[in-house]
């Protein structure tokens, strides 16, 4: 079974690039001593990103800019 999560990041703000709101999925994911390292797409313009999520509870930040 393939679990995607998708979540909206208002902080990711790169105005020479952007024209909508990302809407980030998950593509993949694999834990560290930091945290879970999150591979995710944007599938509206096809940006991708690298996050961090260093609890559960807490949302995923940029480790990346967005790359488009
Ligand atoms: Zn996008």
């Amino acid at each position: 079974m393939i679990t995607r999560e998708i979540y909206n990041d208002p902080t990711s703000v790169d105005t020479q690039s952007r024209t909508h709101e990302h809407g980030w999925a998950v593509e993949s994911s694999h834990s560290t001593s930091m945290g879970r390292v999150l591979y995710v797409l944007c599938d509206a313009c096809g940006a991708r990103r690298v996050d961090l999520q260093h609890h559960t509870q807490v949302p995923p930040a940029a480790l990346s800019k967005d790359l488009i």
